[in-house]
């Protein structure tokens, strides 16, 4: 007998719904929808199904109550969850919040939604269990549907785990750290086929940082070719500021003074 697929759900809590637009490209989700049954999608199913799945896919950054009650009723309902972005991996963007005066921030960029109630912008796995990170913003469809097949053939799903600069040094690129530019590949996740680099653009750290990365080497390194601390940090904190910080261990010098 032919074994049942998959039962996925893809959600999304505070983002900008990039990474489910991700997962909708016809490219990504003409494959998916073979391989698993996508018994909910609230950006383009009604909502309906109230069962459980075996893996729950969520964008997005903890940025009120509710992303934390979303997400405990979620993790209730699935066997795995996976974070899907750089959002739900690390913090991404909006956690850029915790590195500044969080009151400023509220009067400066929303003058008319202060009486909003926020949390500090958090990444999924600091309030659930997280079983997987498909990180990147967006997130890669090829690596979404890689993760896909893995899951629904049975096969173990292997994270990338060198940083950027393995896959830029392979393409050949100039290096533009050469070029006296701030680029995070060296402490940065790849997985991305040095995306940014290959375009002449700096790694921001969007896949997150790289685990055995010597930061404080990197940072003297950048100190060393004529950077400031604000300035080194301002480019840290775009999409994984909480991830360097916790790995660089020393968390006072990236408060705003
Ligand atoms: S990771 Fe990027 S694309 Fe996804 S929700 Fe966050 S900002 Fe949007
Ligand atoms: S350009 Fe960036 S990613 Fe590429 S080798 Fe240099 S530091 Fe590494
Ligand atoms: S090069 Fe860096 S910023 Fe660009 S996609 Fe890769 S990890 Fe993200």
């Amino acid at each position: 007998m032919k074994k049942p697929r998959l039962k996925i759900g893809v959600f999304g809590i505070s983002g900008c719904a990039g990474c489910l637009l991700s997962v909708l490209f016809e490219d990504c989700f003409k494959q998916i929808v073979r391989l698993v049954d996508i018994k909910a999608f609230p950006m383009i199913k009604e909502e309906g199904y109230e069962g459980d799945f075996d893996y729950v896919f969520i964008e997005g950054t903890v940025c009120f109550d509710e992303d934390i009650m979303a997400l405990n009723a979620l993790r209730k309902r699935a066997k795995k969850v996976v974070a899907l972005g750089s959002c739900a991996c690390t913090g991404g963007v909006p956690s850029i919040k915790n590195f500044l005066d969080q009151e400023k921030v509220m009067k400066l960029v929303y003058p008319a939604h202060n009486h909003l109630k926020t949390e500090p912008p958090t990444p999924i796995d600091q309030h659930i269990k997280v079983d997987y990170y498909l990180p990147q913003c967006p997130p890669d469809k090829q690596e979404i549907v890689e993760f896909i097949k893995c899951i629904a053939q049975g096969r173990e799903f292997k994270p990338y785990r060198d940083p950027v600069c393995f896959e830029c040094r392979r393409k050949g690129n100039v290096c533009l750290l050469t070029k006296n530019e701030i680029c995070l590949g060296p402490i940065t996740n790849g997985g991305c086929n040095a995306l940014c680099p290959s375009h002449g653009v700096t790694c921001y750290g969007c896949r997150g940082a790289c685990k055995d990365a010597n930061i404080k080497a990197y940072l003297a390194m950048l100190k060393e070719m004529g950077y400031t601390d604000a300035a080194m940090h301002d480019k840290m904190n775009t999409f994984a500021g909480l991830q360097f910080k916790e790995q660089e261990g020393d968390a006072s010098k990236w408060l705003e003074k």
